[in-house]
């Protein structure tokens, strides 16, 4: 059997850390297992679908790597889900139900009101055709629910084991909308079985979808003759904020297009830590892709809450970019309008980077204006006399701290700190071996003496 995988965002808002994570185990599932990735676009509700977040998520993917074997539109299939919804109706498995919401909800709260789960009646099952056409006189347009077995429901999820309902205490879902519409409901399932989909992977927040899906799945089978191959189940655990609160009320702000834009993160480190959270692996930065598809197993997947920290993507980008070589960069400097960066600087800063943008504030610090910071000026002075004469090398820099060590009797702090204070304005940054080199030597003479000028 070949792995047919999807993902199915709506376009109905940016992709989220949330989503993006179904979409990154998706994709790992489908690779790992050499089969196929269908990227589907749940564009049935008309007014909340846009166009600028379906172009938006495919961008969001792309940047991740997550590449497509096809790419669908619901919105482009609504002749076969009305073939489909004209065979369920033949064959009595969609029923006609005129409630107003009104109606509906007040129907809800008696049920409630008498301790009873709100499980509709199936009252428009019970209308007579007179009944119906009294209420269509009277302008009201029929909503129409799927008439769902009173049997058990079964299935083995790959996540969370053996997962069952009883079909007699869940309430019959509405699939066609008022104005005629279906819902996604019944759209998925229907592409689920015409793409061949073997594996439906989405959040646990569908669990009770599923309940209904695979009873349609059934029922759509067996009005088009075919033999019931339902598809497997994985619902993953929704993930939580760092405290284990909900993630959803602040996803605005966890999109992927503000990792990438806002945030400037890797995109391999959102594949690194949503590939392996979760899952018993320890969560490590990967620069390529490779090893998390060989890792990838759905039995390594906990059923408990993965927790998202915002820091720990933070620290997998900084190893990212740590490693990373000049050549990967370079497009993205140049873009960046630091066309001056070359290997010798890359290498020399990329260990104190926790974000590429960083690199323009150790750019400023090498070869733009700093404000030196000298309190001993004496030491400086000294230090100026015996800045070694060009051209420079590797060794300049411990040649001449050790010829200050000699003639100061400093050591340790005492000895590096002026001069990285004096050199760089800061006490923190690259090892000043290479950052002496960066900023050269008439910098660096400049910067020495600069207490003078202020004297
Ligand atoms: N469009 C649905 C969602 O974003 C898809 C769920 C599914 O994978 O079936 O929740």
């Amino acid at each position: 059997m070949t792995v047919k995988a999807r993902f199915a965002p709506s376009p109905t808002g940016m992709l989220h850390v949330g989503n993006v994570r179904t979409a990154i185990i998706v994709w790992l599932h489908a690779r790992k297992s050499k089969g196929h990735f269908l990227f589907r676009i749940d564009d049935t509700d008309t007014e909340r679908s846009k166009k600028e977040y379906e172009d938006e998520i495919e961008a969001s993917l792309k940047w991740l790597g997550l590449n497509w074997d096809e790419k669908a539109h619901q919105s482009a299939r609504v002749d076969r889900y009305d073939d489909v919804i004209t065979k369920l109706k033949e064959a009595g498995r969609l029923y006609a139900c005129y409630e107003t919401p009104e109606e509906l909800a007040l129907k809800r709260k008696s049920l409630l009101g008498r301790g009873l789960p709100p499980i509709y009646d199936r009252a428009g099952l019970k209308l007579t055709d007179d009944q119906k056409a009294k209420y269509e006189a009277e302008g009201r347009q029929p909503h129409w629910r799927f008439k769902l077995n009173h049997e058990p429901i079964i299935w083995q999820d790959l996540i969370r084991g053996e997962v069952k309902f009883e079909g007699e205490q869940m309430a019959d879902p509405v699939l066609i909308r008022e104005d005629g519409r279906p819902l996604y409901h019944l759209c998925s399932v229907i592409d689920d079985i015409d793409f061949g989909i073997t594996h439906v992977v989405r959040g646990e927040d569908h669990v009770s979808n599923t309940a209904s899906h695979v009873q349609m799945f059934e029922a759509i089978f067996d009005v088009e003759d075919k033999p019931r191959a339902i598809p497997q189940f994985a619902h993953l655990p929704l993930i939580s904020d760092k405290e284990g609160g909900k993630l959803s009320k602040r996803l605005g702000s966890l999109s992927v297009h503000d990792l990438r834009e806002v945030d400037g993160i890797e995109p391999m480190a959102v594949v690194s830590l949503m590939a392996r959270l979760g899952t018993s692996e320890p969560i490590e930065a990967f620069s390529s892709i490779e090893p998390l598809i060989e890792s990838f197993d759905f039995s390594k997947f906990s059923r408990g809450t993965p927790k998202f920290d915002p820091d720990e993507l933070l620290r997998l980008n900084a190893k990212i970019l740590h490693e990373k070589p000049f050549a990967d960069v370079a497009d993205r400097l140049s873009a960046m309008g630091l066309n001056g960066v070359d290997e010798e600087f890359w290498n020399s800063v990329r260990p104190n980077l926790e974000r590429l943008s960083d690199i323009k504030d150790w750019w400023q610090t090498a070869r733009g204006q700093i404000t030196p910071v000298i309190e001993e000026t004496d030491y400086i002075a000294e230090a100026l006399d015996t800045l070694p004469p060009a051209p420079w090398n590797d060794n300049t820099w411990m040649d001449w701290v050790n010829v200050l060590k000699e003639k100061t009797g400093r050591k340790g702090k005492a000895l590096f700190m002026p001069l990285r204070q004096a050199l760089t304005g800061m006490e923190h940054g690259p090892e000043m071996d290479k950052m002496l080199l960066l900023i050269g030597p008439e910098k660096a003479k400049e910067r020495l003496s600069s207490f003078k000028k202020a004297a």
